[in-house]
């Protein structure tokens, strides 16, 4: 079984680096269910995705913490050489009432390692909102061994959202793509109903749910309405128009013709993100650097942008994606973000999520492994 607890940044790190090797809780109902054998997740209180997994060796219960410290060696508990252990120290952490209550648990832990795969983005739009077909993308993810999957449909499948793509209809292709039976063909509550529906059972691996939300600077403040009363795991913005043209389609592509150059369609994508950021909407950014399948790009030509950008993020403390779909779904050499991108991101110690914007089952993982290692600067590319 796995458990996945919050742990402050010293003795996260304690734990990486072997020394703290108990872990000490309050013997409470969420503890007890840990057993010897099981997996631990411990989540680092300032980044959730910072996550160290350990294996329980062995549980023990005391009365209390006082009976617990003198079983175990200070520094293998999380205390420095030169420290003194006092079981005092515990009441920074619970009340005095719950542990005359519950008693104290120690838990002995293995660790194994700091590779927590998360998906962070895929969609049932191609399916029906039911608990089956959720359970595809979680086996899916089983097998390809991810910790994590979020999922996030489109606002665009919602109905309380239609009045925020108004602006697209002006092109009939558009129109026609919006008229498809897949748009606006459920409302939030049925999102929630499921949701309710999914959080009762018992998942094999976290899975968390948000929207991907087209936004625009012409449609913040209707957003901004809207998402007051939205109450989701996250909130992923992602630009997927300029001037009200869909720049990702093939059907609309082409609606730029004689209105605008590929440079200006890059600058104003990065503005339109900037705008995005700023808006304090959302917690994370779609693939950042998306339109690059737009056409010839130059990335030298950019490079105060992508400054920008990562500031704005930092401000901002949202995630930005680091989105496989480039790669795989339209073929663009690099996995995920292109490099240049990447380390302006790093440099700016940017929080950065992995993401593969799979539509199907079939997709979901897809390069994560290679884009989690490449986030933390360690992926080379094999030579073929
Ligand atoms: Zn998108
Ligand atoms: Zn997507």
């Amino acid at each position: 079984m796995r458990h996945d607890l919050n742990l402050y940044k010293e003795p996260f790190e304690l734990i990486r680096q072997g020394r703290k090797t108990v872990e000490l809780r309050l013997n409470d109902e969420k503890r007890q269910k840990i057993r010897a054998q099981d997996l631990i997740f411990f989540h680092r209180t300032d980044e959730e995705y910072s996550v160290l997994k350990c294996r329980v060796q062995r549980i023990r219960t005391f009365p209390d913490f006082k009976e617990l410290y003198l079983c175990y060696d200070p520094v293998s508990m999380g205390y420095r050489e030169d420290e003194t252990a006092d079981s005092a120290d515990m009441l920074a952490y619970y009340r005095q009432e719950d542990i005359d209550r519950y008693g104290a648990m120690a838990i002995e832990i293995e660790y194994l390692d700091d590779l927590y795969l998360t998906d962070g983005h895929m969609h049932m739009e191609y399916g029906d909102l039911s608990e089956e077909y959720v359970m595809r993308f979680v086996d899916a993810a089983v097998a390809r061994g991810l910790d994590e999957i979020d999922i996030l449909d489109h606002t665009h499948r919602f109905r309380e959202f239609e009045c925020c793509y108004e602006h697209l209809r002006k092109y009939e292709e558009q129109d026609t793509w919006l008229k498809q039976k897949t748009k606006f063909c459920n409302t939030l509550d049925d999102y929630y109903g499921l949701i309710e529906k999914l959080r009762k059972k018992d998942l094999p691996i976290r899975v968390k749910f948000g929207l991907e939300v087209c936004y625009s600077t012409d449609t913040e403040e209707m957003l901004r309405k809207i998402l007051k009363d939205v109450h989701l795991d996250f909130l992923t913005g992602a630009i997927h128009s300029i001037d009200s043209i869909l720049y990702d389609m093939p059907f609309s592509m082409k609606l730029f013709e004689g209105k605008k150059d590929i440079e200006t369609i890059n600058r104003e994508f990065y503005e339109a993100e900037l705008s995005l950021v700023r808006s304090g909407l959302f917690d994370r950014l779609a693939h950042p650097d998306q339109i690059r399948i737009c056409g010839p790009y130059d990335d030298a030509r950019l490079m105060d942008m992508y400054e920008r950008l990562s500031s704005a993020l930092k401000t901002a403390d949202m995630y930005a994606e680091n989105n496989t779909g480039i790669h795989y779904r339209y073929g663009h050499d690099s996995i995920g973000l292109g490099e240049n991108l990447l380390q302006v991101f790093r440099d700016h110690d940017v929080r950065m999520i992995c993401a593969s914007d799979a539509h199907k089952p079939e997709h979901v993982g897809t390069d994560i492994y290679e884009a989690t290692l490449r986030n933390r600067g360690r992926y080379e590319r094999q030579s073929i």
